[in-house]
Formats: structure tokens, C-alpha cells, sequence
């Protein structure tokens, strides 16, 4: 297919037909579009005196949101007016950003009376918010002389900095943290992601690299679009998501959405939603391949050429039969071949279904299976993305304009500088979901635990840095666990977190600090990975109440510690770092426009003539190009799991594994609906969740199918009680057919708030949630809860 044909098929539909022609326009006015141009885009009246003297400021919202949008505040003696978003000619090639319902609320939420107004250190037990007003001088002191303390007494591997999100961009509070402790000697670094751990870490296994995604401006070109679990709608995965979504489907694209619910994006865009059992994704990708070998619908000259593991003709030399991917779907080695029969049973999806879907996706050349992120966020969450890359490597839809290598999916075209963390001296690293662990039992964690660059862990933590974050309670799993081990003071001794708002987790420091919001700071910002842009985000007021921002207070603490140069590296500010960070994006990027420049437009953005396609090199000239496994071929086979001889949880070929708390656990006895959660429109994880607007905008509430409500007497409104051995949260329910039967939802990110029973009354999802990890990735499985509900 031409590289061409997608704005073929553009032109041939009244809507893409005007932004094609624009876009010819605009290429034949720039005679250097071959592969890449680039632009400051101007945020129009920037900075413009417009009337009664408001001006209006570019910035961008930090939330750990995917998107990263236009925001211009509208300010006027120091007080933010209203704010607006993008409204700039469209250039399909690099569309608007325009904010989200979120960033409409931004003033609402970000300059809320509720926000922390100065320094403060616990006077009451652990957890339980109570504390009282100190200078910022002693909470510096404190801070400074607990990290020498606790750095002294247990070594430097006793300190960490947690997981935290809340402000995200590339000056980031958490990265600052770590680079105060590399300097003083070190601390315990994790890996891993609460959002992507399973598919970061399993990705590689089939193709040597999680970045196997095409830019989303290649999706006009796919047949067919099948998006697995993948809701942009509400997840925003790069502020410009929803518009390729809607080319690609007026340009003739078929979309299929897989998913326990029927979501925003299904809504919008599905020619056809087909609803499964959560965990049970693998067992209908299995039954997919066999409708697609038994038809004889794959595609062998592919699978032969590209591929190792596929059949028993391509395996790795010294493995026995039986081991390949089609015996496995075929039932040789197992006696159970995987028909859409033996599928029905377990995920719920009809048989004619399934082979429906594996004849689309087969016979749509060119079509990309998208996965979003919550398929493996499960107990086994590392299967559905290996199944899905072998789908895709059957379907030979790797490397091609239209097609999708699925698995993790990531795709960036450009490179934007960071501040340097600096080497940690400290060489053990955890997964990020297991610091209540190594709290507990750190000395004894080793390499079965993910325990990496150490045979054992040198210290349990004793010291945390929170800053800007709510996963040190409310994000992370099984909640009432995770609130006993921080209440231990013999545990943990000191916990600094830096916060907008008494949040879940605020209420666990000893010394709690009041952050300030983006508009009170300078930065810069990128989306998560789908979009060709980076931002500044201006700083627009001055510090509200006594808050500052995480890098002037850390600064005195590297100061404190006698090595506050070595920490600035010269930069007082962060406006100063972001100088640096310019600088550093221009020695990758030599057309990236001045610093003052930059910071007056607000945004930049590059512009290119065709999509990038993930490995397309090494599918045109394999010979010269291997994939960067150890094979050099797509490992659908992977020799480095199978030697880890741990068949049932960690195979060396994708399948289905039925899952505790799965629906085939005999504890469905007890607790017999499947709880999972969702990324809501109206927070970004549990940002926003105390934002009076979003409430209004949509509540929290849990998602519950007719048929399950009516057998328990549920309607509409009524309040509920959902629960399981390891918690109990009270929230209001819909009562729906956009959530299959056996399946309830909850919007995760509501705040913890516990009555005077224990139970939660947010509906913060957390409460019901596992701390056991995920075999391979050691990943959080936080979709995977089996529950019961009754009307409260
Ligand atoms: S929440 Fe994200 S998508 Fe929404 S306005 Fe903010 S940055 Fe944009």
C-alpha cells in the first residue's frame, strides 16, 4: 500500500476532503516537507494586552493525564480570570489541543480555598490528618537532618521516593527528590510504572522493544481498528487521540471496541462492541488464532519469514515438541484445543463472535489491534500482551502503514531534554509495587521478588519522599493493609510528602508541605507519548499562600546537606532548568526555536509528511535490520521465559492462565462479581476527585448490569456496599447495560475516606484491591478483585 493511500482515502469524504486540501496547501507552500518540518505554533494572542488589561498567558495542565493542552489564563492583577483553550486554524497534519473537561476547571480546582496554606508536621497518630502549623525553616531542618539520620543508621538503600504523578513534567518533584539523595549517598530506586508495568516488561519478550506503536496520524490508513480494552475517550492517550480516531473513521476505518464495558469511545466510534470477561482476554486471542489457522487465514509467508515459535518448524534449537504456540492453540500439547467453543465457556463472548472477529482482523489488510492498558493491569496482565503481538505478527500486520505491532505500543518521534537525576550510588531497584513489601520485609527480598542490580535488598525502607503524589494510599492496592504498615512508626520513621491538598496520602506525612499549582510555576510539558508537540507551561500567578514549589525547598535541603551547588548545577530556579531542558532538546532537536521564543508561543510543534511506522525497516530489509531480540526475529517463542521454568504463570508462549479472582476461582462462591476499575473523565487518577465541578460534571458512581441490580434489589441511586476479605466501600450505583453481567465498575482515584467502621465511603476502589503482583512484571493487578454487593 502507498504511504499516500490514507489521504487518498481522506479526500474521498466531504469532512477530510477540506483538511486534505488544506494540507495540500500547505505542502506545496513548503518546499522542505520531505520528513519532517516544524514550527512555533503561535498561541495567538499571547501575552497580547486584550481589554480592561487582561492578558492572556500560554500555559499547560500537569496532570498525569496522557494529553498535555493548549490552556491560555486570562489574567489580571495576579488573579486568573477565565481560561480558555485552543482555537488555532486546524493542520490535519498536527491538529489543535484543545483541553479537556478537566482543564475547563482547572481555576476551580487548582486555586480552591481547600489547598494547604503553609507548613505543617503531625501531632497526632499516623493517618489520622491531624497537625499543626510550623515555619518552613523547621520543616526544612526536619527534613534535612531526618534524611542524614535515617541515611546514617540503616544506610542509604533504608530511603525512598514514591511513585508520584500528580505533577508531570519534565522538571518533575519526584525526579528532584531522587537527585537530592544520589547526591547524599543514595536510595532504594524502583522500576516499572503502576500504569504499564505488565506491558513494558513483556513487550520485549516478542519484539526486543517496547516501542511498537505507528503514530496515531497512520490510523487513517487501517481497514479496521480494533481497539482491545483501549478508551481514549476518557483515558486520554495524547490530547490529539480522538481526532485520529474520528479520521480514520470517516476515512473508512471499521472500528471494533473489546471491553467489559461499553465506554465513551465505544459510543462515539464502534461499529460493534464485544464484551468479555475481564481476565479472560487470552482465552478468546487463543480461539482467534485458531479460527485463523483452521481457516487457514494466517499468514505463513510472514509467520516463516519474521517469526520464531510460531510452529514446530520454527523453534529454537534443544526444545522439545510440542512447545510451539500452534500446538499449544491446536490442543497437541495439551489435549484442549482452543475453539471459540472452549472460549464462550470461560470469557462469555459467543462462539459466532469470535470467529467473526478473527476473520475481520484477518482478512482487513492493513488492521491494528490496539490495546489500552487495562487488559494488563491483571493478574496475568502480561499474557493479553503477548497475544496480541502474536495476533498481529499472524495477521502480518507488523511494520506497515495501517497495521499495528501491538504490545505496549509506545511511539515518539522526538527527544525532549529532563533534569539529570545523577548517578545513585544505591544499585538495588524494586518494582514500584512493591515498596509496602520492602517496608515489611525488605532484607529478605531477592531476585524471585524483582528484585533488580542486587542479590538481596541492603535495608527495608525506613524514610519516604512523597511529593506531588497519592500513591502512598490511595493509588496503591489493598488499602486498609497498606494505611496498618504506614501507621507502624517502628515501620517506616519518616514520611515527607508535599501536597496541594489534605489528600489520602497527606494525611501520612510527618512533615507535610503545601505545594504550589502549575500556575504558581514555570516548566515544560510533553504528552505521554502519542503527539508531536512539547509545551511551556508559563507560570501565570504568584505563590498562593505560603506554598512553594518542590525544587525551592528542596534546594535548602541540598543546602542544609552541604551540596546545594552540586544540586543546582547553577540553577536557582526552575525557570533556570527549563533553560536547560531547552537546551538539551535543541542539541537533539538544532531546529527547535529559542528559549524566549518558546516560552512566548507556548507550544511547539513538528510537522511530518508521513507517519512513523514501527518496525518498518526491519520488515522491508529483515536481512540488515533484525529486531533486537536475541533470535532477531519476532519471538513469539521466547527461550529467556521458558528458561525461567516457570510454565504455569510465566509460559513461554502467550495463552490463556485462569486467574485467581478470576471467574473460574472457586472463591466466586463467595464473592461472585468481577470489580474493575476505569480511568474517569472527570479526574485524572484521583487528581480532581475534590473538584466540586467534576463531581457535578460526573459523579462517582459504580457501573452495575440490570441483571446483577435486580438480584440484589439495586436500583438507580441507591447506595451500595461492595466488599471482599479485604475491604468494604460504599458508593452510589448505575444501574446499566453498558457493563456486562458478572461485572461491576468503579472510576478509580476516589479519595479514601474511611467511616468510623473501617469502611470506605468514596467508593475509593483501592480498598478492594491485591498487593499480590503479577508473575513476570511483578506489576499491580488492580483489576483483578472478585466482590459481593448489597444494597446498603
Ligand atoms: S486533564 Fe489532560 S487532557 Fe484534560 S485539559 Fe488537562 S492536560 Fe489536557
Amino acid at each position: 500500500m502507498s504511504e499516500f493511500n490514507g489521504f487518498k482515502k481522506v479526500l474521498n469524504n466531504p469532512f477530510s476532503r477540506r483538511s486534505f486540501l488544506k494540507l495540500s496547501a500547505v505542502a506545496a507552500g513548503t518546499t522542505a516537507l520531505v520528513g519532517c518540518s516544524s514550527s512555533l505554533k503561535t498561541i495567538s494572542e499571547n501575552t497580547v494586552a486584550a481589554d480592561d488589561g487582561i492578558k492572556i498567558i500560554p500555559t499547560t495542565g500537569p496532570n498525569n493525564c496522557g494529553g498535555r493542552c493548549v490552556i491560555k489564563a486570562h489574567v489580571k492583577d495576579n488573579v486568573i480570570m477565565r481560561i480558555s483553550t485552543d482555537t488555532e486554524t486546524d493542520d490535519p497534519r498536527n491538529p489543535q489541543i484543545r483541553a479537556c473537561v478537566r482543564g475547563r476547571s482547572y481555576r476551580k480546582y487548582f486555586l480552591s480555598p481547600d489547598r494547604l496554606k503553609y507548613p505543617m508536621k503531625r501531632v497526632g497518630k499516623r493517618g489520622e490528618g491531624k497537625f499543626e502549623r510550623i515555619t518552613w525553616e523547621e520543616a526544612v531542618e526536619t527534613i534535612a537532618s531526618e534524611i542524614k539520620r535515617i541515611g546514617k543508621e540503616y544506610g542509604p538503600g533504608s530511603r525512598y521516593v514514591n511513585y508520584a504523578w500528580g505533577y508531570n513534567a519534565q522538571i518533575h518533584p519526584m525526579n528532584l527528590s531522587k537527585r537530592l539523595l544520589a547526591l547524599d549517598g543514595g536510595y532504594l530506586q524502583f522500576y516499572n510504572t503502576y500504569s504499564t508495568a505488565a506491558t513494558s516488561f513483556a513487550t520485549p519478550y516478542t519484539y526486543g522493544t517496547a516501542s511498537t506503536g505507528n503514530t496515531p496520524d497512520d490510523w487513517v490508513n487501517s481497514k479496521l481498528l480494533i481497539l482491545w480494552g483501549f478508551n481514549p475517550a476518557e483515558t486520554i492517550h495524547g490530547s490529539q487521540t480522538m481526532y485520529r480516531l474520528r479520521q480514520a473513521k470517516e476515512a473508512g476505518a471499521k472500528i471494533i471496541v473489546v471491553d467489559p464495558r461499553y465506554t465513551d469511545t465505544a459510543v462515539g466510534f464502534a461499529d460493534e462492541w464485544i464484551p468479555l470477561l475481564p481476565t479472560t482476554d487470552n482465552a478468546v486471542m487463543d480461539a482467534m488464532a485458531y479460527v485463523m489457522i483452521t481457516e487457514n487465514l494466517h499468514d505463513q509467508a510472514f509467520l516463516d519469514k519474521y517469526c520464531l515459535g510460531f510452529d514446530e518448524e520454527h523453534m529454537p534449537e534443544g526444545i522439545y515438541a510440542g512447545n510451539s504456540y500452534k500446538s499449544y492453540v491446536l490442543g497437541e500439547s495439551d489435549g484442549v484445543p482452543k475453539t471459540p467453543e472452549w472460549a464462550e465457556k470461560i470469557s462469555k463472548v459467543p462462539a459466532t463472535t469470535i470467529r467473526h472477529l478473527a476473520r475481520e482482523y484477518a482478512t482487513n489488510k492493513p488492521a491494528a489491534l490496539i490495546q489500552g492498558w487495562g487488559p494488563q493491569r491483571h493478574a496475568y496482565g502480561e499474557q493479553p500482551v503477548r497475544g496480541a503481538t502474536v495476533l498481529a505478527a499472524m495477521t502480518g500486520n507488523v511494520g506497515i502503514y495501517g497495521g499495528w505491532a501491538s504490545g505496549a505500543g509506545y511511539a515518539g518521534r522526538q527527544r525532549i531534554g529532563s533534569i539529570p537525576i545523577g548517578e545513585n550510588p544505591v544499585k538495588a531497584k524494586i518494582s514500584c509495587f512493591l515498596w509496602t513489601d520492602a517496608i515489611v520485609r525488605g532484607t529478605e527480598m531477592g531476585a524471585k521478588d524483582g528484585v533488580q542490580g542486587a542479590d538481596r535488598l541492603p535495608a527495608n525502607i525506613k524514610l519516604i519522599m512523597n511529593t506531588a503524589g497519592n500513591t502512598l494510599i490511595n493509588q496503591h492496592s489493598d488499602i486498609n493493609k497498606t494505611a496498618e504498615i504506614l501507621q507502624d512508626e517502628s515501620l517506616v520513621e519518616f514520611i515527607v510528602c508535599s501536597d496541594l491538598f489534605m489528600s489520602p496520602s497527606a494525611k501520612f506525612a510527618d512533615i507535610l508541605l503545601p505545594g504550589n499549582s502549575f500556575f504558581e510555576r514555570n516548566n515544560i510539558g510533553t504528552p505521554w507519548g502519542y503527539g508531536d508537540y512539547v509545551m511551556y507551561a508559563n507560570k501565570v500567578i504568584d505563590n498562593l499562600y505560603e506554598s512553594r514549589s518542590e525544587y525551592d525547598w528542596l534546594v535548602e535541603v541540598a543546602d542544609k546537606l552541604g551540596f546545594k551547588d552540586k544540586f543546582t548545577m547553577g540553577n536557582e530556579t526552575e525557570e533556570d532548568w527549563c533553560r536547560y531542558v531547552v537546551a538539551k532538546t535543541q542539541e537533539n532537536h538544532p531546529e527547535f526555536p529559542s528559549y524566549d521564543e518558546f516560552k512566548k508561543r507556548g507550544v511547539y510543534k513538528w510537522f511530518y509528511d508521513k507517519p512513523y511506522v514501527a518496525f518498518k525497516k526491519q520488515i522491508e530489509d529483515p536481512e540488515n535490520n533484525p529486531f533486537p531480540t536475541p533470535s532477531g526475529k519476532i519471538e513469539i517463542f521466547s527461550q529467556r521465559l521458558y528458561e525461567m521454568n516457570e510454565p504455569k504463570e510465566i509460559p513461554a508462549v502467550p495463552k490463556y492462565i485462569s486467574s485467581w479472582e478470576g471467574p473460574e476461582d472457586p472463591l466466586t462462591e463467595k464473592y461472585p462479581l468481577q470489580c474493575i476499575g476505569w480511568h474517569y473523565k472527570r479526574r485524572s487518577h484521583s487528581t480532581h476527585d475534590n473538584n466540586p465541578w467534576m463531581e457535578e460534571a460526573a459523579r462517582q458512581e459504580m457501573w452495575m448490569n440490570p441483571e446483577d441490580a435486580k438480584a440484589r434489589g439495586i436500583k438507580t441511586g441507591d447506595k451500595a456496599k461492595v466488599f471482599n476479605d479485604r475491604g468494604t466501600t460504599i458508593i452510589p450505583v448505575l444501574v446499566t447495560s453498558r457493563i456486562m453481567p458478572g461485572v461491576v465498575a468503579i472510576p478509580q482515584g476516589g479519595w479514601y475516606q474511611p467511616n468510623e467502621k473501617g469502611e470506605d465511603i468514596r467508593g475509593s476502589i483501592n480498598v478492594l484491591t491485591s498487593l499480590r503482583p503479577t508473575p513476570l512484571a511483578k506489576g499491580n493487578p488492580q483489576h483483578t478483585n472478585l466482590v459481593e454487593v448489597i444494597k446498603q
